[in-house]
Parts: C-alpha cells; sequence; structure tokens
C-alpha cells in the first residue's frame, strides 16, 4: 500500500517552546532535577516528538503510566531514566521491566512482594500521603517487605498544589515521616503546580507534566510559560447559505441574511467537543471565523465573513491558549490536552 495522504488536520508543536519551558520548570526547581511526566503520550502533544526534545533540553527522568507506553519512548530515553507510575502488578509486568531496565513505581505491599519475589533490582517507591489514590500508606512503611527493596526515588504526590491549601503541608509533613522510615538513594514530590510552593517541596527531584506542555498550574507561572501545542484544520468545503437556513445537527443556528460558511476538519472525535464549540472562534490570519451550530464528529462550520477568500485546503488555525479555552469550556487544562486525537499529524512547528 502505498502512504496515506497527508491528514487534514495537524499540531504544530513548538519544541523551542517546550525546551524552554522545562528549563524553566528546572531553574524554579532550585538544587533539585526536573524531569518530565511523558505519560498519556505526552500529554497528547506526541511522545515522539515530546521525548527527545525534553531529553536535548537536559531531562534525565521520565515518568509513564502504564507498560504499554513504554514501547514508543525507549528509542528516544534510556531505559533506567524511565520510571512506570503505575508499577507492577502481576510477575508479567515485572519481568517486562526487568527485561528491559525500566523502573517500576512500586505502590503497595502487594506490588513489593511483586518485585522482589521476580528478583528486585532498583525501583522506585510511591507513598501516600493523602490524596488517597495509589501509593502505600504511611503507617505501612515500616512493614518487613519494604526493607527488601532497593529503593531509588521515595516520592509522593501532592493533592492540592495549584491551590494555596493547608493540606500542602500536611502532606509535606507526612512525606517526611515515610522518608525517615524507608531507606532511598532520592525523594520527589512536587509536580508543576507543586514546584512553586517553595525550596522545602522541591528535594533532589521535580516531575512536571502539565506546565512543560504551556499549561499554567498556578496563576504566577503565566508570564514564563509558553505555548507548545498549536492545532490548525484545512477547510473541507464552503458553501452560501440563504437567509433562514440552518446549520448543523439540531438546526441551533439560523442565518439571518445570505452568509458564505466554510467546513473544517475537524469535530468532537479529535477532542474538539461540543462544549468547545458555543461562543467559540477559529481563526485565518487575523480574521475571527465564529463557529456555527454544533459540533459534529468530524466536521466543524465556520462562518467565513471575515475572510471571504479562503479556499478549500486552506489552513485555519485552532485557538489553543490552554487557560483561555479552559475557562471558556468549562474543561480543564489537563483534558484539553489528553483529549487531543490520534488523527492529528504531529509535526515540529516550523520558523
Ligand atoms: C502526572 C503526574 C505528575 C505530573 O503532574 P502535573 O500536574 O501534570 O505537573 C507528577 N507526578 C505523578 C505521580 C503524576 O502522576
Amino acid at each position: 500500500m502505498t502512504h496515506a495522504p497527508t491528514p487534514p488536520l495537524r499540531l504544530a508543536i513548538d519544541t523551542d517552546a517546550l525546551a524552554g519551558n522545562w528549563r524553566w520548570l528546572n531553574d524554579q526547581s532550585g538544587v533539585a532535577d526536573a524531569g518530565a511526566a511523558i505519560k498519556a503520550n505526552a500529554y497528547g502533544v506526541g511522545a515522539a516528538i515530546a521525548a527527545p526534545a525534553l531529553r536535548d533540553a537536559g531531562a534525565r527522568q521520565f515518568y509513564l503510566a502504564h507498560w504499554g507506553e513504554v514501547a514508543d519512548i525507549l528509542p528516544h530515553i534510556p531505559a533506567s531514566e524511565i520510571a512506570v507510575l503505575h508499577g507492577a502488578c502481576h510477575h508479567e509486568e515485572a519481568s517486562f521491566a526487568r527485561a528491559h531496565g525500566v523502573f517500576p513505581v512500586v505502590n503497595s505491599l502487594a506490588q513489593a512482594k511483586i518485585w522482589v519475589e521476580s528478583g528486585g533490582g532498583p525501583c522506585h517507591l510511591m507513598v501516600d500521603t493523602g490524596i488517597n489514590r495509589i501509593g502505600l500508606s504511611v503507617h505501612e512503611c515500616g512493614a518487613e517487605i519494604i526493607r527488601c527493596l532497593d529503593v531509588d526515588m521515595l516520592m509522593s504526590h501532592l493533592a492540592s498544589a495549584d491551590e494555596d491549601s493547608a493540606m500542602n503541608a500536611q502532606q509535606l509533613r507526612r512525606f517526611h515521616d515515610a522518608a525517615g522510615q524507608i531507606a532511598h538513594k532520592r525523594l520527589s514530590l512536587a509536580n508543576s503546580a507543586g514546584i512553586m510552593l517553595g525550596a522545602e517541596y522541591h528535594f533532589a527531584a521535580t516531575r512536571p507534566g502539565l506546565s512543560l506542555y504551556g499549561g499554567i498550574a498556578r496563576p504566577e507561572m503565566a508570564p514564563h510559560i509558553a505555548q507548545v501545542v498549536y492545532p490548525e484544520s484545512a477547510v473541507l468545503q464552503k458553501r452560501r447559505i440563504e437567509a433562514g437556513e440552518s446549520v448543523g445537527y439540531n438546526a441551533t443556528f439560523t442565518a439571518r441574511a445570505p452568509m458564505d460558511i466554510a467546513v473544517i476538519n475537524l469535530g468532537y472525535a479529535d477532542g474538539f467537543l461540543r462544549s468547545r464549540g458555543h461562543g467559540a472562534h477559529v481563526t485565518y490570519g487575523d480574521a475571527k471565523l465564529p463557529i456555527l451550530g454544533r459540533v459534529s464528529m468530524d466536521m466543524i462550520v465556520i462562518d467565513i465573513t471575515a475572510a471571504p477568500f479562503i479556499k478549500e485546503g486552506d489552513w485555519v488555525q485552532i485557538p489553543f491558549n490552554l487557560l483561555e479555552i479552559a475557562a471558556q469550556s468549562g474543561l480543564s487544562q489537563y483534558e484539553l490536552l489528553t483529549s487531543l486525537g490520534l488523527r492529528f499529524a504531529r509535526d515540529v512547528k516550523s520558523g
């Protein structure tokens, strides 16, 4: 089969901005080394582009959620710098980890047992200090099986680092308590937002994700974090409609006067959810082109009055300032990134 034609929707990934965001977060991490969370296809940005760019910027510790994410990363990152956050839940996962030299993050007594039984070796260990999601409970830290582990990084995860919550200091105290009980080489607590909580939260390693990719985890980051992802979509068809004609499913938009409209190759299957359509626009150069009617699975209709000469095949820009789009749509910045669909071509942004 010949190659598939170029997709009519694409993400331009600004790898200079990505590297700059990492460097800024690494600076803000003080004496700690910033790593990079690249789970979920690097938050939708595309791990094949993001992982090497972050490595070249200087990141030396990478976090995935699942074992299934490892294969795409191994060509770019040394196995010993990859941590799988969900840990080895059965022997098949433990032998995969050992075969490749990837580090599991042990999250429970059961996972500790599986890792030790499978032959063990260096691993990371997550303690739960209050998010009550995954991780060893603080009262389990003294367990016999935990003493059998060769813990490189002892870590915990903050629940409310993006808020000025008393919970942050409480989690910090519990983390110190755990660190006093478990032998380890390094400590790590902070995600993107946690980095901004100050030096006490930095330890040896920080674990930014969202803000690498342009997310503003806390307001004080906004002047320093640059947009990384620029989505674009090609015009599929143009048409002229008369006054009184409606657009899209359930006819939620009706033209008051004759108007020129266009259909673009983007829909909720690409992550542009229906909740993002209302009152939103795309752009073509300086022209703002309002979205009309419902977002469909694969198509969105736009008003091209402000760019009447736009042609089929021309590319329109999809606004993706994460803070603004999150406020407008009610979706989180994390959701906006990770829902970017697989139909987008992902390319390094030029110029
Ligand atoms: C996803 C994740 C991170 C990154 O968090 P951000 O809020 O995206 O910076 C850090 N640590 C753990 C354990 C994670 O699961």
